[in-house]
């Protein structure tokens, strides 16, 4: 532990109490969901919350902290769970309290996807992660593991990565983790993060919103966090990652490539009607993905919350820019493809002798079509798999 450096300079004798009710709040709740009977063990993840608790006081004490704890009974204290379902139950939790962020910690294992096993699960698109005190080893050390990993966990969910020092080391082994300050670099950049969370919530500010009119303020409160989310879960590799999106992407691609009416439609097409139907077909693509695989569903809680609106857009634009990505992917790919195909055949199945501007036309609209099957195979997809490749983080 580090030592407490004072809050207060001597001679200002004002009430702490008095100076702290006027700072800036940020509530970090920890839930447990686990039906734990083992007191030495709720003993010490108390004690982690003690540390992780002092340790963010300590370091910014711009803010007035608080970590309510809360217990729930929901699951049994063995055996392995699944990192989503307590993630859609951190964000629950956090929802129904106004936290701004919300730590959830069980003694269970997680059961991983990527990893053959992982000591937690942060998503900063719903401000929320999932820790397992499983593998941090004896309960003596539980505290000091857990409170590291605790702040790793923290450090992405305020858009830090990995680095060489200070919590955000990546945990080679749970020996690993300590309960370390943020260095100076990750300080701003937290504060800079911290900062934004700690204004006002919208809900708060007005009662009465319209749809439209509420997710525009809510955008327009932190459009470069919104941004950066989106831009962290590295959409470009979404189509990679939804296997069966991709695969009907490409038969349907390989089917169209070899038939001359796709050719002779796809260059007779003006460039405004490819433009715009490339648009329309991306945005549509995305709905129907977001609505069929009921990502818009993440919490069971009612009513507008700016925190739940937020999380909702950065899937959508997350999933938006997967999918654009995948427009662009393809229609490179097929002007390659084309470009090899002999002039002659190719002439004669579209109707008129082809320029390199028709290929990038005929390009773009197959490009269109492949997205188009692909939001339909992408309703293929396992409703899990696409949550947890949208919502993770990573596996820690
Ligand atoms: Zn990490």
């Amino acid at each position: 532990m580090t030592a407490s450096p004072q809050r207060l300079a001597p001679e200002e004798p004002a009430a702490p109490e008095a100076a702290e009710a006027t700072l800036p709040l940020i509530q970090v709740g920890w839930v447990l969901p686990t039906d734990i009977q083992d007191l030495a063990l709720l003993d010490a993840y108390e004690e982690a919350r003690a540390r992780v608790h002092t340790l963010l006081a300590d370091l910014f004490p711009q803010f007035h902290w608080e970590m309510p704890l809360v217990r729930r009974h929901r699951y049994p204290p063995h055996g392995p769970l699944d990192p989503l379902e307590l993630l859609e139950l951190g964000l629950q939790e956090k929802i129904h309290f106004h936290w701004d962020f919300s730590l959830v910690v069980t003694p269970n294992d997680l059961h991983p996807r990527q990893r053959i096993s992982t000591l937690g699960v942060p998503s900063s698109a719903l401000e929320v992660a999932v820790m397992s005190s499983a593998l941090l080893g004896p309960t003596t050390e539980i505290p000091e593991r857990l409170a590291g990993l605790a702040l790793h966990m923290l450090g992405h969910l305020w858009g830090l990565g990995h680095d060489e020092q200070g919590p955000m080391l990546p945990p080679e082994s749970p020996e690993s983790l300590s309960c370390v300050p943020f260095t100076e670099a990750q300080q701003i950049g937290v504060l800079a993060r911290l900062e934004e969370v700690a204004d006002e919530r919208l809900e708060e500010e007005q009662a009465r919103w319209g749809w439209l009119s509420f997710h525009w303020r809510t955008f327009w409160t932190d459009p470069q966090g919104i941004w950066l989310d989106i831009w962290d879960y590295a959409p470009w590799r979404l189509p990679l990652r939804m296997g069966r999106m991709t695969a009907a992407t490409a038969v349907s691609i390989f089917f169209l490539l070899l038939g001359a009416e796709s050719w002779e439609v796809g260059t007779h097409l003006s460039t405004p009607v490819l433009v715009l139907g490339a648009l329309v077909t991306m945005v549509g693509a995305t709905a129907f993905v977001f609505a069929g695989q009921n990502l818009g569903q993440i919490s069971r809680e009612v009513g507008w919350r700016e925190q739940l609106v937020r999380s909702r857009m950065v899937i959508f634009g997350t999933l938006l820019l997967g999918i654009v990505f995948l427009w662009l992917f393809l229609f490179v790919t097929t002007f390659l493809i084309a470009a090899l195909f002999p002039d002659q055949t190719v002439s004669g199945w579209a109707g008129v002798s082809l320029g390199g501007f028709s290929l990038l036309r005929h390009a773009a609209f197959m490009a269109t079509v492949g997205v188009l099957a692909g939001a339909l195979g992408g309703n293929l997809e396992e409703e899990e798999e696409i949550k947890a490749d949208l919502l993770y983080d990573e596996e820690t």
